[in-house]
C-alpha cells in the first residue's frame, strides 16, 4: 500500500516560497536565468538544505548538481529524479523548481521509509538539478542534461555565449559552479515531475498527467547582414536594410501555421536588431524562429518551407544565413516506466491521464541513457513561462506524493 501520507506537503510549500525569493518579479514570477546571481543562490539553497539532511553535493563541469542518498551500498545503481532552477526571464515559480522541490521531499520520505525498515531498497535515490533547461541565457535548451546524457560535448556547452558575450564556463565560474566532480555513473531510471504548461489536465479534473511523449521541436537562427546608414540622406535604392528579410521571415513562418490550421506551431519569439537606433537603417537582423508538430513529415515540410524561403530573401547587399539550432524529433517515453507511474498514481487515489508534452524537458535527452519519464500536474489556464504561473498547493502535493511512490517501487525492484 502506498504511504499517502509521507510527504511533507507544507515543507514542499515552504520550499517553493523560498525559491521564489530568488530572482522575485514584481509580477510574483521569478526571473532567475542560467548560471546568474539569482540561480547561484537558488543553487546555494539546494546545497544547504541538502547538506543539513547530510547529503553531499557533487558539481560536474558543466553545472549540473547531484546529490545521492545510499539507501543499498555505495555501488548500486541510482534512481534518478530532480527537474532545473533556472527560469525564462519572466518566468513562473513553479516551472522547474517545483520538480526539483518536491523530489527533495519524495527522496527524504524515502529515506525515512528506508531507515524505519518500511522499505527494502535495491538501488540508491539521486537528485539532479540540470544547468540551463530553459535556453533562456544560453542556447540550446536541456544543454545540461545533454552533456550527462553525452549527446553534446562539454566544451561546446561550456563556450555558448550569453547576449553579451559571457560563456556558460565564465558564468558558472562566477557563482561557483564550474565544478569537476561526476553525475552516477550508473542511473537506471529518471522520473521528473513537472507542472504541465498545458490545459489538458484542467479542463479534463485530473491531478496527475502521465507523459506518454514529446512532440518534435525544431529551431533555426537567421543572421540578416545588410549596411547600416543614415536614415535620412540615405537614397532608398542604396539601402541594404537587414530588418526587411526579418520582417518577411516572421509573417512567413506563421502562415505556414496557419495552413495546417494550427496544428503546426510556430514562433518568433526573439529578434536582435543591430545596432537598434531609429536613426540607423538596421545592418544586422538576428531572428530566433521555432517549429513544433507531433507527426514527423509535418515538422520536416515546414523547416523545408522556412530553408527556401530565406535563400529566396538574399539580394545584392543584405544576406540571409539560416542555421537550424536544434532538431529534436518527437519520441516516447519508456512504456514500462509509464506503466509503472500510472499505477503508481491510480494506487495513491489519483487515476491518471496520458498526455504529451510539446515543452522540452530534461526527460527528453535522458530517455538516451536511461528509461526515462514524466509526472504532470495542472497548470491553472494551462499558462506558463509567465509571471502568473499557478498549480494549487493539492495539486502539487498529490504529485509529489505520486513521484515518492514510483520511487519507491523504482529503488525496491
Ligand atoms: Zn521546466
Amino acid at each position: 500500500m502506498p504511504d499517502t501520507a509521507m510527504i511533507d506537503a507544507d515543507r514542499l510549500n515552504h520550499s517553493l516560497d523560498e525559491l521564489a525569493a530568488f530572482g522575485r518579479s514584481e509580477g510574483g514570477g521569478v526571473r532567475r536565468l542560467c548560471a546568474g546571481p539569482e540561480d547561484g543562490k537558488a543553487r546555494d539553497w539546494l546545497r544547504a538544505r541538502l547538506a543539513a539532511e547530510g547529503l553531499a553535493v557533487k558539481v560536474d563541469p558543466v553545472g549540473n548538481m547531484f546529490a545521492v542518498a545510499e539507501l543499498a551500498g555505495p555501488d548500486a545503481p541510482v534512481v534518478l529524479t530532480g527537474s532545473h532552477l533556472d527560469s525564462q526571464p519572466s518566468g513562473g515559480r513553479y516551472d522547474g523548481a517545483y520538480g526539483v522541490a518536491a523530489g527533495l521531499e519524495a527522496l527524504l520520505a524515502l529515506r525515512k521509509r528506508v531507515k524505519a525498515g518500511g522499505l527494502a531498497a535495491k538501488r540508491n535515490l539521486g537528485l539532479v538539478n540540470w544547468t540551463n533547461e530553459e535556453g533562456a541565457r544560453f542556447s540550446p535548451s536541456t544543454l545540461g542534461s545533454a552533456v550527462f546524457a553525452g549527446l553534446v560535448a562539454t566544451d561546446f556547452a561550456l563556450s555558448r555565449t550569453d547576449g553579451d558575450g559571457v560563456t556558460l564556463g565564465e558564468a558558472l565560474s562566477a557563482i561557483g559552479y564550474h565544478g569537476a566532480d561526476r553525475g552516477p555513473p550508473k542511473v537506471s531510471s529518471y522520473v521528473e515531475l513537472h507542472i504541465e504548461q498545458g490545459p489538458e489536465l484542467e479542463r479534463t479534473g485530473h491531478r496527475i498527467g502521465v507523459v506518454e511523449g514529446n512532440w518534435g521541436t525544431a529551431k533555426f537562427v537567421a543572421d540578416i547582414r545588410g549596411r547600416a546608414a543614415h536614415t535620412g540622406p540615405t537614397p532608398m535604392a542604396e539601402r541594404r536594410d537587414a530588418l526587411l528579410p526579418a520582417a518577411e521571415l516572421v509573417l512567413f513562418v506563421r502562415a505556414l501555421s496557419d495552413a495546417t490550421g494550427g496544428a503546426l506551431l510556430s514562433s518568433v519569439g526573439r529578434l536582435d536588431v543591430i545596432p537598434n537606433s531609429t536613426n540607423v537603417v538596421p545592418a544586422q537582423a538576428r531572428l530566433f524562429a521555432e517549429f513544433r508538430a507531433v507527426d514527423p513529415a509535418m515538422l520536416a515540410e515546414a523547416c523545408a518551407k522556412l530553408v527556401a524561403k530565406a535563400a529566396s530573401l538574399s539580394t545584392p547587399g543584405v544576406t540571409v544565413a539560416l542555421e537550424q539550432t536544434l532538431d529534436r524529433p518527437a519520441g516516447t517515453f519508456d512504456p514500462g516506466l509509464r506503466d509503472l507511474i500510472a499505477q503508481a498514481a491510480s494506487a495513491c487515489g489519483y487515476p491518471p491521464l496520458r498526455v504529451h508534452t510539446v515543452a522540452g524537458h530534461d526527460a527528453i535527452p535522458m530517455k538516451t541513457v536511461c528509461p526515462s519519464a514524466m509526472i504532470f500536474v495542472p497548470s491553472a489556464g494551462g499558462v506558463s513561462h509567465h509571471e502568473s504561473e499557478f498549480t494549487a498547493p493539492e495539486d502539487l502535493a498529490a504529485g509529489a506524493i505520486v513521484l515518492a511512490e514510483t520511487l519507491a517501487r523504482l529503488v525496491s525492484a
